[in-house]
């Protein structure tokens, strides 16, 4: 008897948006490939920051509905795709999911791959040492502030956005470059109360396997890459443990 492996794939940080197409065609490259190989079980975790923004499920535009017919093509065609929220597109909602059968998955999620548990999260929530922005985390991920933001009107909330947008990337460029990454107290402290073999996360576009010894155990967490007109680095984990693998475009 064959042995039937699963294909998995994990991305992040894709930050999709109408004004970069070439990210999109990267995109849409890379889920025809998938649907094209999906001879066995097949599974595609996209780790947050799906979008560049998002403001609602009920902004209807043609560029959201081309990429929800997209993701919808790819779970029809057997693909279980997961999800989980990034810093940009927490909004999204049931109407999304169930339009595009896409499962939503809570941050952070454990997984069982190959004997192994698995954490993967979108990342954002270990930046401790950028207060700024956790202080605006905390504000946008109370339910009541997004009930508040989802019943205005799509203008007012278009604007809203792009006024935060403006505001994080003058931040980004005054902020030290260290603050940016993740705090390396609070990535042991996962490690520590999940008794996970190994983490997976996107958020600070840094692409890497990182090694981290706790009590003389070896445990690796390792770093999705963000998407470029040029390239996306993202994880292929179908055979014995997870292989980075450079997409270009
Ligand atoms: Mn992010």
């Amino acid at each position: 008897m064959e042995l039937l492996t699963v294909n998995r794939y994990f991305i992040s940080d894709l930050h999709l948006d109408e004004s970069k197409p070439e990210i999109t065609r990267l995109f849409q490259t890379f889920i025809k490939q998938i649907i094209k190989d999906n001879v066995n079980e097949t599974e595609l975790y996209i780790l947050g920051d799906l979008f560049e923004s998002w403001i609602g499920d009920d902004y209807d535009n043609p560029f959201h509905n081309e990429i929800k017919l997209l993701l919808a093509s790819i779970s029809n065609s057997g693909v279980k795709v997961f999800f989980l929220f990034g810093n940009r597109d927490f909004l999204i909602g049931n109407t999304f999911l169930s339009e595009t059968g896409i499962e939503l998955l809570k941050d952070p999620a454990l997984l069982t791959i190959n004997e192994k548990l698995v954490l993967v999260t979108h990342g954002d929530q270990m930046c401790l040492d950028d207060h700024d922005y956790q202080n605006f985390r905390t504000m946008v991920r109370n339910p009541e502030w997004q009930k508040e933001f989802l019943s205005l009107p799509i203008s007012k909330r278009l604007k809203i956005a792009g006024e935060a947008k403006d505001a994080s990337k003058q931040s980004k460029q005054e902020k030290v470059f260290e603050i940016m990454d993740v705090n390396d107290q609070a990535v042991e402290a996962i490690f520590d109360e999940n008794q996970i073999d190994l983490m997976i996360h996107g958020h600070t576009h840094r692409p890497m396997k990182h090694e981290i010894v706790l009590d003389g155990k070896t445990f690796y967490r390792y770093v999705l890459g963000d998407w470029t007109e040029n390239n996306a680095i993202i994880i292929d984990w179908s055979n014995d443990s997870p292989q980075f693998i450079d997409l270009i475009n």
